[in-house]
């Protein structure tokens, strides 16, 4: 059984991320969403929301999709749920630079954790969840950007019936 974990903030979850795990199901028995706790950063969604919402977006596949929340090290987190395989996306040279050290940070600390990345499809690459979220201080438009149960959330949270 192959188990992948995909480890991020989802603040939220965007269409860019929903690619590489659709995708990664190709290649995983069952992927892991964590959905990091992280007290040092302040998000605009809490967790449970941020949870929620992955969950419904994934109900249909909820058999190969499991959504958890994580805080501390991201193996220490694979190993006790008997994870061997780390998932992560790549838009652009910025990420690989980035994502190169957190590789070699993880290896150091586990090797027999391999990091899988996968390149974002061409339409996906200008997304970020920090755009979102920007998007969404301003009231802009959202559409092409998150899964449609998140938009439809947030239009209701913006734009409440009278
Ligand atoms: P964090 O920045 O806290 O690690 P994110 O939720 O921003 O978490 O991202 C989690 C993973 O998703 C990372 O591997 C990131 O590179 C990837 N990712 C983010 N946006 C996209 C996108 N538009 N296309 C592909 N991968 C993405």
């Amino acid at each position: 059984m192959k188990k992948a974990l995909f480890p991020g903030t989802f603040d939220p979850i965007t269409l860019g991320h929903t690619e590489i795990i659709e995708r990664g199901l190709q290649l995983f028995d069952e992927i892991i969403i964590g959905v990091g706790v992280n007290s040092a950063k302040q998000t605009m969604f809490s967790l449970e929301q941020r949870i929620l919402w992955i969950q419904e977006y994934f109900l249909n596949q909820s058999h190969k999709v499991k959504v958890l929340p994580f805080e501390g090290l991201t193996v220490e987190f694979a190993k006790k749920h008997g994870i061997q395989f780390l998932l992560r996306g790549l838009r652009s040279a910025p990420d690989f630079e980035y994502e190169k050290h957190i590789f070699l940070l993880n290896k150091h600390l586990d090797e027999k954790i391999e990091t899988i990345f996968l390149v974002s499809d061409t339409q996906y690459i200008g997304i970020s969840s920090t755009l979102v979220r920007e998007i969404i201080k301003y009231h802009g438009k959202l559409e092409g950007l998150v899964p449609l149960n998140i938009l439809n959330s947030i239009y209701r949270t913006l734009y409440p019936p009278k």
